[in-house]
């Protein structure tokens, strides 16, 4: 009785962490406290956009704290907001429900792939989403998408026909990698219209045996969905 009272203790002090965003004391092994998961605005698990090639997943609505931490990373290089980015990933996978598919598959098979910097530009994606793939233990490979031609940044465009234009035929993936996935997850900070994501759905069907194989195994997963419009620029920020 006493071992077993102990042994919860144990268990229970190896459960704890502190909120991601906050640092408040935690004790079920969740990323944010509930203040926090509200605040930060996190989505319930449910895909924004189903189609056959692909779902897209957002890990919160836009809001201003979203904004502030996203763009402080993006614009300001704020590496104190590496681990909340993707704490919110990793909260927002972990919320799935079964249904999806991801509760049964190997970590080892499922491949975590960042959509990939513009010419001349770090990698803002590849910190945060390299965090998430090593907490599931899934694979993680910056290297199989790369860009084919520049494009004009996706924010400065506020049509959604002009934004397919500008990025169509623009992603390219190495030929031959993904075949030994089950999964394969593609993450990006900001999601408006999927645009991005549906191009790397495209690159993903000229590589996949079938289009049934990319729609069974490509999810494309960004931090935040923002409404087309609420674009912001850096300068608004802070
Ligand atoms: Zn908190």
């Amino acid at each position: 009785m006493f071992i077993d009272t102990f042994i919860d203790k144990v268990k229970l002090a190896l459960a704890s962490s502190t909120c991601v965003y906050c640092e408040q004391k935690l004790q079920d092994g969740i990323k944010f406290c509930s203040r926090c998961h509200e605040k930060l605005g996190l989505r319930q698990p449910k895909a924004i956009l189903s189609s056959p090639s692909c779902s897209i997943h957002a890990a919160t609505n836009f809001n201003p704290n979203i904004k502030r931490i996203l763009y402080g990373h993006k614009f300001y290089n704020r590496v104190e907001h590496i681990p909340v980015l993707s704490g919110l990933l990793t909260q927002y996978w972990e919320s799935l429900p079964p249904s999806s598919g991801f509760k049964v598959v190997h970590p080892e098979n499922v491949l975590v792939i960042p959509i990939p910097p513009h010419h001349g530009e770090l990698s803002r994606i590849e910190l945060f989403a390299s965090q998430m793939a090593r907490h599931f233990g899934y694979d993680y490979r910056p290297d199989l998408l790369s860009w084919m031609r520049e494009i004009k940044p996706q924010h400065r465009i506020h049509d959604k026909k002009t934004r397919l234009q500008n990025i169509s035929q623009s992603l390219y993936l190495k030929s031959g990698v993904i075949s030994g996935y089950e999964k394969v997850i593609v993450v990006d900070d900001i999601t408006t219209t999927g645009a991005t994501f549906m191009e790397a759905a495209r690159a993903f069907r000229s590589e996949a045996a079938s289009p049934e194989e990319t729609g069974n195994k490509l999810v494309c997963l960004a931090v935040t969905r923002v409404p087309l419009g609420a674009q912001i620029r850096a300068a608004e920020v802070e």
